[in-house]
Order: C-alpha cells, then structure tokens, then sequence
C-alpha cells in the first residue's frame, strides 16, 4: 500500500509545502539560486525553475532529475534574499517518489567497474539519498 497521498496537479505544491516546510511564493525568481548552484548545468531545470514549477503546480515537475542531481549544498539558500531553502524543496520532491517506494538508483543497475571505482563513502550517500 503507498504511504503517502496521490501528488497531482491539484496538490503539488502543498504536498511539497507540507513535507519541507517551505512556503513556495516567498520566492520572486531573482535567480540568485540558479546563479551560485554549483550542479546547475547538470539539472534539467534550473533551481529558480523548480520553485517557479512549483508555484504553478507543473506536475512534469516530478519527472525533473534535478532533485536528484542536488547536492543539499546549501549555496542556494545562502544566496536567496528571501531565505528560501531550496535543498528542503528538493528533498521533498524527492521523498513524493520515495514514499510511493519507488528508489532511484539501484545495486543491480551498477557495472561491477563502477562499484569498485566508486568511493564507498559516494555510494553509501547516493543510497542513502535516492532509495526509501
Ligand atoms: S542545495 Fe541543491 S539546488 Fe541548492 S545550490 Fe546546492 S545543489 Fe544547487
Ligand atoms: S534566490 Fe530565492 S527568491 Fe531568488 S529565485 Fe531563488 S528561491 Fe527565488
């Protein structure tokens, strides 16, 4: 059975609100976030673009890698004149799939190569990030 209520468009942005904390419309999209994030070129969209998804609850929102590839820094929030926590949003984007037990990353998915080169360190994170 899913342990957390079906995301839609109707819900999205509360949903996320109520996991991370966040209020979503504290931001005004100066795009101080996107500017200082050191991941940004890999996301498939910009921090500022998240929270401006997530403002008007675009629900392809959670198909994005971008959660994924954040690295909880923290730079964002350094920078944002508004003291948004972008990584808390991130993270709950996050938790909406793992929730529903859905990991996004997986052992059997690895090249024997991959294992042996990764840092352990790297790996233990990678798992404890990206699997319920
Ligand atoms: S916390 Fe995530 S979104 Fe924010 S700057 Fe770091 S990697 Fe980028
Ligand atoms: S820095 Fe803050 S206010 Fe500016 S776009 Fe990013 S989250 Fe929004």
């Amino acid at each position: 059975m899913s342990k957390t209520k079906a995301v839609s468009a109707e819900n999205l942005r509360a949903r996320v609100e109520e996991l991370s904390g966040e209020n979503v419309f504290a931001c005004y999209q100066c795009g101080m976030c996107a500017a200082g994030c050191p991941l940004a070129d890999e996301m498939d969209r910009l921090p500022s673009q998240v929270i401006r998804d997530l403002q008007l609850e675009d629900i392809t929102l959670l198909d994005s890698n971008a959660p994924w590839v954040c690295a909880s820094c923290l730079a964002c929030e350094v920078r944002c004149p508004k003291g948004v926590d972008l990584a808390k949003l991130m993270e709950a984007l996050r938790q909406l799939h793992l929730r529903k037990e859905l990991d996004h990353m997986s052992i059997d998915d690895m090249s024997h190569d991959e294992i042996r080169k990764l840092p352990q360190i790297a790996l233990v994170a990678s798992f404890r990030k990206k699997t319920g």
